[in-house]
């Protein structure tokens, strides 16, 4: 019977580390968690290719830019004009609060901040708690789509959970692990980029031996 060790142990195995999330700085962390919302990280790629190139990955500098080129800028992202007003938004923020300071803001502790960033405009519980795990360093599990996807499979979750009933039932049940939390994340989504997409090859799946996804299709009554 699966675990979530016992299922982070075999993914860890299979794909070794991801080394997520891929940022030169955390305030570009930051900037990739709002580009990311509703697209694939390719396009995020380039979004922050082009705040790079015109050195904008700053507070300072996003904040200066008029919103019709940071627009231009952020477009392979998909969304641009929202999430212009968002990263905008964030970093006025970051400069009226904190002189611009992310570090100051991520050291609060983990319940303040978090409800700090979800009062922002455009960040939800999935985008703050990347922020709060790779950016400040805090335990806090991200949840996403594949996460409900991959462990409803698996027959640990129901499928009907809410976020925060699914954020608890892994923080309740794994240790205390920055490293873990990290790690664990990037693996679910290589999983269910590899593996467990929406329609799943299950064949070669390094979970395929316990999975009740696959238990139940093979099930003589299915
Ligand atoms: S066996 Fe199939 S359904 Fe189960 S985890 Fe692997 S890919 Fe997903």
């Amino acid at each position: 019977m699966f675990d979530l060790m016992k299922i982070y142990r075999r993914l860890f195995k299979y794909y070794g580390p991801r080394h997520w999330w891929p940022a030169e700085t955390p305030f570009e962390m930051v900037i990739g968690a709002i580009l990311t919302q509703n697209t694939n990280w390719k396009n995020v790629e380039k979004a922050i290719t082009n705040l790079r190139n015109a050195k904008a990955l700053t507070p300072a500098a996003i904040g200066a830019l008029p919103r019709t080129e940071l627009e231009e800028l952020i477009r392979p992202s998909g969304f641009f004009r929202q999430k212009a007003e968002r990263v905008q938004l964030f970093s006025h923020y970051l400069r009226y609060n904190y002189r611009g300071g992310l570090a100051e803001m991520l050291r609060q502790p983990l319940a303040a901040l978090r409800g700090e960033l979800l009062a922002r405009k455009g960040i939800g519980p999935e985008t703050a708690d990347s922020i709060l795990l790779y950016a400040g360093g805090h335990l806090s599990f991200v949840v996403d789509a594949y996460t409900r996807r991959l462990f409803t499979r698996l027959g640990l979750l129901k499928g009907d959970e809410n976020y925060l009933q699914i954020r608890n039932f892994f923080m309740q049940r794994l240790p205390e692990e920055l490293r873990l939390y990290n790690e664990y994340h990037a693996l679910i989504v290589i999983q269910c980029k590899e593996y467990c997409r929406k329609k799943p090859t299950c064949s070669g799946c390094p979970l395929a031996d316990e999975c009740r996804y696959l238990l139940d299709q093979q099930s003589p009554l299915s």
